[in-house]
């Protein structure tokens, strides 16, 4: 064990909440036997669980897993049950005062997942198990989660046989005779809803039969799903291809989790659909995650289309009561596949069977948030603990996913094929240091060479995806005079223009000021904006091509919760010509009319200082590649960028992963500095209001991570800084971080644990995304 006494960082943050004496009043007197006490966890930032009695009459239901009420100083909090037939602890222990599951929450193995989380993380417990249930659970007002949503059903509770007794009973009412008769012949009972929509039968005519005491009203349980009305056609029959990875898979023991590297347009979905058809049907569930589900329509769709009923979505414009609703659904058996994305990865599927990672490199599986988890090595574990399938999916896989096939450890299945054998659209790369550009372009980056392109795919009736991926107009405004550049007040970045409408936005705090007329500095009144965002190339876009139907889409434009899925539904009605936006347009759309993908500049993130740079812009630019040509008329790419000879972006032009890979592998290995995937890495960030304090915050954790490492660890851990942060500000507070690197995992354990349990205000990430 690790004992850090280190500088600056609080050991007394572990200590217990007390837990004043006295049992609940009652409980004493009628206990025939010695008490029972229950481990507890809450979802507090504390390394321990508590020990609570059991009162006699909760016993049956107080088993581990199970969610539980219990008073904590002055209040109640909702914990999770994770020991029974505990010790007495040395001070008296309070009691549980309600347990409201019949079947425990968390099942053993998820239990178990909770707990992975918090060593694997470093995150307490109960920040872990948290996560594992959704938000309405937590909930101590109503532990039982909000009400189902229901349907007014109406039923028949007396039967008049004769008709005699039918023309007494309705000798007033020829309509309740009707609504008598209809339910009669409905079998006894209706939903109220088909009774009076489609029967046409009055209310007044039901609630006179409640009134005579011939019939009733009940509530019966309806799951909501805003889904329900998403379908698509059955898939079509599998390629020879297909088939073959369908066959591969099968046969791969279910231990072995599987990679399916398919290039864009090979139909991996139709893969993991027939894979799934088979878990359902022998009566076992699945999940299937998602990056990001509004901008994943046709996905799923395409799973309702195959299991229909069978299916939860889970997303992030659910209510709580929808959440809840799609949970216990899943919990009890009713649904067998969840769709969603990464906290999908803790839905409570029966009898689990697969785990389908699509998209597996997409950095949104990484939690921004204790605890930070990445569900793809969640659902690794995850299925090990179930017995289950894991089959991630990509185009162009993460690093980490292609280091572990090259190892064996992950069974790699190739298509390299698009369906109906269509060719990869080609790519041109455009020179943006020397290509001619349109003379009415002035700051827009837009050559000659896309231009024609444009025109043409217009003139044909053709459609155009056009990606930059930098919302706003500007990226920043400058005074020429004196070169002062307006940033934000709280964070260390530049504040981005906007046009519609009129501000001066930051996109890490969300901090906006009007537009000022004049520089803060030397007081000249013109300011000079520079750098391209999508709004300004909407607007260029829009009067160079004013004929032409456009939208655009990016974080600024997502005003109502599925304004992205109904911008992406009229580009598949053909109702627009030209789609713009940032990354979300790049990922998984099928859109066969599009013959022409223009990057207006492929460089956006291209130099950041993260060693994830160039694999980002690799996957971002050979994603969006692969949105051209699916349809017969094929496609073609063009790529403007100033760096046309930097590996990421040649191989993205190649559409070629094994190119970028061979490339990049060696880059981050000695005599290079390492990286993932050949080392494991973890960041710990001290943030402060006060500068000095975030810096001397990182020294005492740097030095406690040397000191450790030497005298513990046998040096296991390289150990990087302490350095300020590449966004060295961030909503008000100060940022140094520290990095360690080390081949061993078990050395990145200790430490990350050690400090997750005991550094108050320094953030650890465990096998970080990003680094800024
Ligand atoms: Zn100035
Ligand atoms: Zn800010």
């Amino acid at each position: 064990m690790l004992t850090p006494d280190t500088p600056g960082l609080r050991p007394g943050s572990v200590t217990p909440l007390p837990d004043p004496p006295g049992l609940r009043p009652g409980s004493v007197t009628s206990l025939p036997t010695s008490p029972q006490f229950a481990e507890i966890v809450l979802p507090l930032p504390v390394p321990r669980p508590y020990t609570y009695e059991i009162p006699h009459e909760l016993a049956h239901r107080v088993v581990p897993g199970a969610r539980v009420v219990v008073p904590v100083q002055r209040r109640r909090v909702v914990g999770v049950v994770t020991a029974v037939a505990v010790a007495a602890p040395a001070v008296t222990a309070k009691a549980i005062v309600a347990a409201p599951d019949e079947e425990p929450a968390l099942t053993g193995p998820l239990l178990e997942l909770g707990r992975w989380i918090s060593r694997y993380y470093g995150t307490p417990p109960g920040w872990a198990l948290r996560a594992l249930l959704p938000g309405a659970l937590w909930s101590v007002q109503r532990p039982a989660g909000p009400a189902e949503g229901t349907d007014r059903v109406v039923a028949l509770v007396a039967t008049l046989p004769s008709l005699l007794e039918r023309e007494r009973a309705f000798k007033r009412s020829p309509k309740r005779r009707v609504a008598y008769e209809a339910l009669e012949a409905l079998g006894g009972s209706a939903p109220m809803r088909h009774l009076v929509e489609r029967l046409r039968l009055s209310r007044a005519a039901l609630d006179g039969l409640v009134r005579q005491g011939l019939a009733r009203y009940a509530d019966v349980a309806r799951p909501r799903d805003p889904f329900a009305g998403l379908s698509s056609p059955p898939p079509p029959e599998l390629t020879a291809d297909q088939r073959r990875v369908v066959a591969g898979i099968l046969t791969t023991p279910p231990e072995t989790p599987v990679l399916i590297q398919g290039v864009t347009g090979s139909g991996k979905t139709l893969v993991y659909l027939d894979v799934l058809r088979s878990v359902v049907a022998s009566g076992a569930g699945a999940i299937l995650l998602v990056p990001e589900i509004a901008l994943t329509p046709q996905t799923v769709a395409r799973v309702r289309g195959v299991f229909g009923d069978q299916v939860a979505v889970l997303h992030s414009a659910l209510s709580d009561g929808e959440r809840a609703d799609a949970w216990r659904a899943l919990r009890r058996g009713e649904r067998r596949v969840a769709v969603g994305p990464r906290s999908a990865v803790f839905a409570p599927v029966q009898r689990l069977a697969a785990i389908v990672v699509d998209e597996e490199h997409e950095s949104s599986y990484k939690q921004g948030s204790s605890p930070r988890y990445h569900a793809r090595d969640v659902a690794l574990v995850r299925a090990r603990l179930e017995g289950a399938r894991v089959i991630l999916g990509s185009a162009t896989p993460s690093l980490e996913t292609l280091h572990l096939a090259a190892q064996g450890r992950v069974a790699r299945f190739e298509l390299p094929q698009r369906i109906g054998a269509r060719p990869l659209p080609a790519v041109e790369l455009v020179d943006l240091r020397s290509a001619e550009r349109v003379p009415e372009a002035r700051g827009v980056p837009w050559t000659t060479a896309l231009d024609e392109a444009v025109r043409g795919a217009l003139g044909r009736g053709d459609q155009v995806i056009l990606l930059l991926n930098r919302r706003g107009f500007a990226t920043y405004l400058q005074c020429p005079a004196c070169g002062d550049v307006r940033d934000c007040p709280h964070c260390a970045i530049a504040l981005t223009v906007h046009q519609t409408p009129p501000a001066l936005r930051c996109h890490y705090c969300g901090h906006e000021e009007t537009i000022p007329t004049a520089c803060r500095m030397c007081g000249k009144e013109i300011q000079r904006m520079r750098g391209l965002g999508t709004q300004q190339l909407e607007h260029f876009v829009a009067l160079r091509f004013p004929a032409a139907r456009i939208a655009r889409m990016d974080l600024d434009t997502t005003s109502s919760k599925w304004a992205h899925h109904r911008v992406l539904e009229r580009m598949a009605h053909g109702k627009l010509d030209i789609l713009l936006g940032t990354q979300m347009i790049a990922k998984g759309l099928d859109f066969p009319n599009v013959t022409v993908v223009g990057v207006v500049d492929a460089d956006t993130g291209l130099h950041l200082p993260d060693f994830r740079a160039g694999e980002r812009t690799f996957q971002l630019v050979a994603q969006v590649a692969g949105r051209a040509g699916r349809g017969p008329k094929g496609g073609r790419v063009y790529v403007q960028t100033r760096a046309p000879d930097h590996h990421a972006i040649r191989a993205a032009a190649a559409h070629s992963v094994a190119q970028f890979a061979a490339v990049e592998v060696p880059l981050r290995a000695p005599p290079h500095p390492a990286y993932p995937p050949h080392v494991g890495l973890a960041r710990f960030v001290a943030s402060d209001p006060v500068a000095a304090r975030a810096q001397e915050a990182a020294e005492g954790v740097a030095a406690w991570l040397r000191r450790v490492n030497a005298e513990r660890l046998q040096n296991a851990l390289g150990v990087l800084g302490p350095a300020p942060c590449p966004i060295a500000r961030l909503k008000g507070r100060w940022r140094w971080h520290v990095l360690v690197k080390a081949t061993e995992p078990r050395a990145i354990g200790r430490v990350v644990r050690a400090l997750g349990a005991r550094a108050r205000g320094v953030v650890v990430d465990r096998d970080p995304v990003t680094l800024l």
